[in-house]
């Protein structure tokens, strides 16, 4: 049978690259070798990152004076890289949830940090709106896609202070205007690669102002000077991100991503909303995520949860569960997700009413 994969992360790829992965494994750029077992300093392998960065540039127009990095250590490496690297005195963050919350755990250990705004009192169900960002601050942080709450800024901030953004969710499910940023981090595993890369881009002038003495491998400058060749890099996990972004190039790229994934959200919060037995988890419609789309029973139905899940597991579906902290299901539609297998859930969800009436 089909499996229809909303896993939050890791997740979803398309065929695409699981393919091109796989003769990869077997044999890499028509070496006689494994892309598992070949030199990262092969011109064959060296080439790879080349072309993903230069895609990268290419699909996110990239404007000059900004690098494309591939690094280790998970967005959770990136929590504290960036205020290592980017923070004099002072920061200001945005709450959005848990990653948010460890991002500013973090930066506490290099400074002041600002917490703008927060959802917390909601359990973060939606985005903190009218927060001021005061004017010395070194930058502004904030989590663009709360993979956990499936809540969104799908937008770029209007703020007078440098914008940096943990954007591992929902990086290249739509275009981004590079130029406010002076660094985006997003670990691979969600719209990209599989795990163990993390991609940043990162604005050169942004560098080396901090004051601080950064350990070598902490220090971004030493992996814009290396071109992401410092010391081993993930070699199967940015062969396999180069493929993802073939795809993407091939399917008409960001904005056709977009498209697609606005697409797929309306067909699923439609039938959220419609549907008697299910409620979505983010109230506003305009804080919606097009990525996490997480949904619970209606009032009354919640001894009906497991009976849900059976039922989808039974088409098919899987990784919907939702997340400890929210409950009830999230369907995870990143751009590999193909529209038939939001409609599976779809028809599942109308088969459940009808079951239950
Ligand atoms: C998954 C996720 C993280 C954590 O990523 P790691 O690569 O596991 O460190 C951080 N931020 C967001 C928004 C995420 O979705």
């Amino acid at each position: 049978m089909k499996k229809h994969n909303f896993y939050a992360g890791p997740s979803i790829l398309s065929d695409f690259t699981i393919q091109e992965t796989a003769k990869a494994i077997h044999e890499f750029a028509g070496t006689g070798l494994s892309v598992l077992e070949i030199s990262h300093r092969s011109k064959e392998f060296i080439a790879v990152v080349d072309e993903a960065a230069a895609l990268i540039k290419e699909l996110l127009e990239v404007p000059e004076g900004y690098d494309v990095l591939f690094l280790q250590g998970g967005a959770s490496m990136q929590f504290c890289m960036v205020p290592y690297n980017l923070m004099k005195t002072k920061a200001a963050y945005l709450n959005t949830g848990v990653w948010a919350s460890k991002a500013i755990k973090e930066a506490h250990f290099f400074g002041e940090v600002v917490e703008v705004a927060s959802s917390k009192d909601k359990n973060y169900n939606y985005i903190p709106k009218n927060y001021k960002v005061p004017a010395d601050v070194d930058y502004f942080h904030f989590t663009s896609n709360n993979t956990i709450y499936g809540t969104q800024m799908s937008f770029d901030p209007d703020v007078d202070v440098p914008l940096v953004a943990d954007m591992s969710s929902d990086i290249f499910s739509r275009p981004i205007d590079i130029q406010k940023y002076d660094l985006i981090y997003a670990g691979a595993q969600k719209n990209l690669a599989p795990s163990g890369v993390t991609l940043v881009i990162v604005k050169r002038e942004a560098l080396n102002k901090s004051g601080r003495k950064i350990p070598t491998m902490l220090n971004y400058m030493t992996h814009v000077e290396a071109e992401s060749m410092f010391n081993t890099p993930p070699c199967v996990a940015i062969f396999s991100a180069l493929q993802t972004l073939k795809w993407y190039k091939q399917r008409g790229g960001i904005a056709a991503m977009q498209k697609d994934n606005i697409a797929k959200a309306k067909v699923l919060y439609d039938e959220i909303d419609r549907n008697k037995f299910f409620r979505a988890v983010v109230p506003a419609v305009e804080d919606r995520s097009v990525m996490n789309i997480c949904f619970i029973m209606s009032e009354g139905k919640e001894a009906l949860e497991a009976d849900f899940l059976a039922l989808a597991k039974s088409k098919g579906i899987l990784g919907i569960a939702g997340h400890r902290s929210v409950g009830g299901f999230r369907a995870s539609t990143y751009n590999a997700l193909p529209l038939e297998s939001v409609q599976a859930l779809v028809d599942a969800m109308k088969e459940f009413e009808k079951n239950h009436e």
